[in-house]
């Protein structure tokens, strides 16, 4: 029996589980598809990233002594086909993807005759089969709980039985708005090597529709230019993480935020060594626990649950549309042209390096799609074109779930809708802008603000519902016929503004 060993681009680690499964040096092979790379659009920086770092890591492999057979093809099959022919291959052991697209892709090939082995993922901290345990026994499936479950599983941050300095959570401590000067650390870049700048003449030479600028391309592309952004992350941006979590700064692109994502979602990083060397620097250098907590409870918290939630929902949840919204995508989502200043900056920083924090993510990007009432499916798509970390199981529970609210609920105790005022405190974008945050309707409004009443006043009946939400739905009530009628035409207005061509 000769067993091959196929790796994906996104498991890109030396102890991930289907070379782990074999004793041998087997033969390994990697694909770059670019029939894949057509399905739905991508960022050219996301493809710069996975394919250069799949090349280096293949040349890792060859230097440990792996026969490793690199591939650029059309499609996948093909070359598998070959490949398993000449190497007289009987059984091709695969890592289970984290999409599950791509799981039903490789057990639908008809044209391989061999064995077709999916060894379970190892990637996360829980595998599949446990997030479901526990998920299963639970009414509501609350990350707070999980996160619980997860720190005492792992004894991170624990004494015994209980957390260190007695709360679970500490994120009321740290969402402080920008305020003066705040000399945020500078972000860690690398140049290209000859490697990545083979990758970038190649995809500037591709055809089909892509999106982002391609260069300056300043990512890392292997395990140590990863562990050196963790180490950077560690010493520079952790003891100050919590406070300004939040906060948004014109050509303050990353704040102290950790830009690990990419690297986590392809294997160059794992969590638990992420959450590791984030306590012991807490133990060692008696760093502020509201910064260490916040930090580990993304990675340990937010990250697991959604990969989590996402193997564990119905094979409907991306067609979810709570609120039936059919908007849609304005074109400035593809360009940053718009008049509205935190869109404009948050998008051009998206075109050039493919990333933006989470709070522009959620609170700018999906909240105004949201109360715009913009197609669920339709923002999907574009999220997944224009983030360099942006995945199948990380885009449908963060987008459709957390972002749009379009599963009713399951994860989100709330909508996260807000109208200008968030912004306009969380942020200094409103200085720079042709609107006023503080105009509900008129020329100058802030179209995040007619929006927001449009749609709690659309989705009330089904808001009402909704606890936290009480409090808001009161204040619409207040609101007098003839004001909210003028709300509702300006959003009406607006799309129709926008679907002629007109700069909104
Ligand atoms: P930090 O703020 O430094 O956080 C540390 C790490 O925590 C991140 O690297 C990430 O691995 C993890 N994390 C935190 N929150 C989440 C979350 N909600 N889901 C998963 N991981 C989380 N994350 C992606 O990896 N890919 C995506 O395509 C993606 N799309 C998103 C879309 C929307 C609408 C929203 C609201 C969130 C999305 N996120 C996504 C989650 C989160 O915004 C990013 O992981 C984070 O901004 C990445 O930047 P960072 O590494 O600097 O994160
Ligand atoms: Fe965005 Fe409104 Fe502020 Fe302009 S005024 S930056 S549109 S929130």
């Amino acid at each position: 029996m000769t067993i091959g060993v196929w790796i994906l681009g996104d498991q890109l680690w030396i102890e991930q589980a289907a070379l782990q499964s074999c004793q041998d040096k087997v033969p390994v092979i990697m694909i770059e598809s670019l029939h894949h790379v057509q399905e739905r659009p991508y960022h050219r920086q996301k493809l710069v990233l996975v394919w250069s770092a799949m090349r280096h890591f293949a040349e890792e492999l060859r230097e440990l002594g792996y026969p490793v057979t690199y591939k650029l093809a059309e499609d996948f099959e093909t070359p598998l086909q070959e490949w398993i022919q000449e190497n007289q291959i009987t059984e091709l052991r695969v890592m289970t993807p984290n999409d599950k697209p791509f799981t039903q892709m490789i057990q639908n090939f008809a044209s391989l005759h061999c064995k077709i082995t999916l060894v379970p993922n190892n990637h996360f901290l829980w595998s599949v089969e446990e997030f479901k345990t526990w998920a299963k026994r639970r009414k509501r499936l609350i990350m707070e709980d999980f996160y619980r479950e997860g720190r005492r599983r792992f004894q991170i941050l624990m004494e015994e039985d209980k957390p260190v300095g007695g709360e679970w959570n500490f994120d009321k401590q740290n969402r402080q708005p920008p305020k003066g000067k705040l000399n945020t650390p500078s972000a860690k870049w690398f140049e290209p090597d000859e490697i990545t700048q083979d990758v970038i003449a190649h995809v500037k030479s591709l055809s089909f529709p892509l999106y982002g600028e391609v260069e300056p391309f300043r990512w890392g592309v292997t395990r140590s230019q990863a562990l050196e952004i963790l180490d950077w992350f560690i010493k520079n941006r952790l003891p100050e993480f919590g406070p300004y979590q939040d906060a948004m700064v014109t050509g303050e692109e990353t704040m102290w935020h950790s830009m690990i994502s990419p690297y986590l979602n392809i294997g160059l990083l794992q969590p638990l060594e992420v959450i590791q060397a984030a306590e012991k620097a807490y133990q060692q250098n008696q760093l502020s626990l509201y910064s260490i907590e916040g930090f580990i409870r993304q990675v340990m918290g937010w990250r697991e649950y959604m990969h989590g939630i996402y193997h564990f929902v119905s094979a409907d949840y991306p067609e979810k549309n709570y609120f039936e919204h059919t908007q849609p995508l304005p074109e400035f989502f593809w360009t940053g042209e718009t008049k509205m200043n935190c869109l404009h900056q948050i998008i051009t920083q998206l075109l050039r390096t493919g990333y933006a924090h989470h709070i522009q993510r959620l609170m700018v990007l999906s909240n105004f799609a949201l109360i715009a009432g913009l197609s669920p499916q339709a923002v999907e798509n574009w999220f997944h074109a224009m983030f360099i970390d942006a995945y199948d199981w990380v885009m449908q529970t963060n987008v459709i779930g957390m972002g749009l609210f379009a599963d009713g609920g399951m994860l989100a105790s709330k909508p996260y809708a807000a109208s200008g005022n968030y912004v306009n405190k969380m942020s200094d974008y409103c200085k720079g802008c042709a609107y006023n945050p503080k105009e509900r309707v008129g020329n100058n409004a802030c179209p995040f603000n007619f929006f927001y009443w449009d749609f709690l006043d659309r989705h009330r009946s089904q808001l009402q519902f909704q606890g936290r939400m009480s409090f808001i739905l009161g204040h619409l009530e207040r609101m007098s016929l003839q004001e909210l009628e003028t709300i509702r035409q300006q959003a009406r207005d607006w799309h129709v503004q926008q679907l002629s061509g007109e700069e909104v």
